[in-house]
Formats: C-alpha cells, sequence, structure tokens
C-alpha cells in the first residue's frame, strides 16, 4: 500500500506516520527529515537547501525528486510507503505520476490554521531520527529525550512564529491544489486532523480500508 500524507505544516502528518509504520509494517519517507539529515551532515543537498527551509519556503522540485526517486526505489519499500510531506507541489505530483510511482491513497490531515501556531511553539523533534513531540499533546517519557531512540529533542528553526506564518502561505499556495488533483484521480481520503492524535489515526485507519 502506498499513501501520500497532505496537510498543512503542523497537521500531524510526521505523527501519523509514525504510527501508520507500526501499524502497516511499512516505511515512512519524510522529505523534511531527509533534508535535515542532509543539513546536519554538510552534503552538498544540504548546503543548496538550507536557505530555503529557513525561510520557510519550498525546496526547488529537482532536488526533492531526486531523493524521493532514490528512496523509493529501495528494497524496504516493495511492499508500500508512506509519503510524508512530498508531493508539496503539482510538478512534483504530475512527475510522481509520469515516473511510474504508483499511489493508492492520499489521505489530506484537515487541521486550521488558527490551530497550527500552538502546535509548531510546543513542537519538539529528535535530532537524531526526526520523532515528532509535543510539550503538552504528545511529550516524550523523558523530557528532552526521544522515546523511539533516545536521541536529543529540539526546536526546529523554522518553527519560529513568523516562519510558521510563511510556511501556512506556501501551502494554501502551492500544495493545497493537490487535493484537486488527487480529487480528480479518485484517491483523495480527507480526514479531520482537529481531534485527537488516537482518533485521527482510527480515521485515517478507516479512510484507507486497513482498520486495524
Ligand atoms: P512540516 O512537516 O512542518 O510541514 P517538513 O519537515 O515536511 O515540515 O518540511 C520542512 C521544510 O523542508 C519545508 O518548509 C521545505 O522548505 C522543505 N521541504 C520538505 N519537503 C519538501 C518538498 N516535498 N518540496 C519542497 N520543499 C520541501
Ligand atoms: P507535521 O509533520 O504535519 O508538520 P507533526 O506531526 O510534527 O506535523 O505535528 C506538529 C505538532 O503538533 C507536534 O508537536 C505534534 O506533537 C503535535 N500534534 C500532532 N497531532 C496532534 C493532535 N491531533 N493534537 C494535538 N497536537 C498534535
Ligand atoms: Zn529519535
Amino acid at each position: 500500500m502506498n499513501l501520500i500524507l497532505l496537510g498543512a505544516p503542523g497537521a500531524g502528518k510526521g505523527t501519523q506516520a509514525e504510527l501508520l509504520v507500526e501499524k502497516l509494517s511499512i516505511p515512512a519517507i519524510s522529505t523534511g527529515n531527509m533534508l535535515r539529515e542532509a543539513i546536519a551532515n554538510g552534503t552538498e543537498l544540504g548546503k543548496k537547501a538550507k536557505q530555503y527551509m529557513d525561510g520557510g519556503l519550498l525546496v526547488p522540485d529537482e532536488l526533492i525528486l531526486g531523493i524521493v526517486a532514490d528512496r523509493v526505489a529501495q528494497p524496504d519499500c516493495q511492499n508500500g510507503f508512506i509519503l510524508d510531506g512530498v508531493p508539496r507541489t503539482l510538478a512534483q505530483a504530475e512527475a510522481l505520476e509520469e515516473k511510474g510511482v504508483k499511489i493508492d491513497h492520499v489521505v489530506s490531515i484537515e487541521v486550521d490554521d488558527s490551530e497550527i501556531e500552538g502546535r509548531m511553539t510546543g513542537r519538539r523533534v529528535c535530532a537524531k531520527c526526526g520523532a515528532s513531540y509535543h510539550v503538552v499533546a504528545n511529550p516524550s517519557k523523558t523530557e528532552g529525550i526521544c522515546d523511539l531512540c533516545g536521541g536529543e529533542l529540539v526546536i526546529r528553526k523554522d518553527d519560529a512564529p513568523e516562519t510558521v506564518r510563511k510556511r501556512l502561505q506556501v501551502y494554501h499556495a502551492s500544495t493545497e491544489v493537490l487535493k484537486d488533483f488527487y480529487a480528480k484521480l479518485g484517491r483523495l481520503r480527507t480526514v479531520n486532523g482537529s481531534q485527537s492524535i488516537e482518533g485521527a489515526n482510527e480515521d485515517i485507519l478507516k479512510a484507507i480500508g486497513a482498520q486495524v
């Protein structure tokens, strides 16, 4: 089963991807995590992506398509994968179709902009594995330490309120059109993201016909 998680920054894509990885036993592919790793490792990709990410802008499509095509071709993706945060533009979505990357369900996690800022100010992410936490809604068992890998929890530079506002604008201007694109292909499933993490997860599983 090949899935796309779509939604505004802070809608809960990363959080839901982690739960789906466990329940569906398929890997999650987060372009945001891959790019942050590239920046941390000082690679060419990281150097090219950093300025865009710090400004809350999208990284150019060519860079994204290269890393996604390589990743979905890995053996662990044979039984399916979850794309978290990609595609984010019509060009990215069209390129996936052209490359023959088959998508079964596109789950749009819907959360009002007014709710996003509070989520972002409380977000903490693992510097090592990228797992996402919230100081109130989804705290780690030990403060500052990742439950999954023991890595250090940090605040993302682009979660500053002004950058979050920019990222929301970019979402509405460039990414939201993907809902129409996938609705026309009959693959769009819409889920209410303004409920508990568990509630949203149940709705996602129902929407993709994988109630477990
Ligand atoms: P969030 O989950 O909060 O929406 P991500 O971790 O997915 O954030 O992305 C962080 C940043 O990484 C984006 O603001 C953008 O600069 C870059 N990025 C991630 N995925 C893509 C993509 N598919 N296309 C372009 N830029 C991307
Ligand atoms: P995205 O990957 O879409 O940017 P995240 O999964 O990182 O979003 O979630 C953004 C923040 O909101 C994190 O701090 C996360 O713990 C929190 N969060 C996720 N889902 C919910 C929810 N249903 N209710 C409250 N907070 C949530
Ligand atoms: Zn971790």
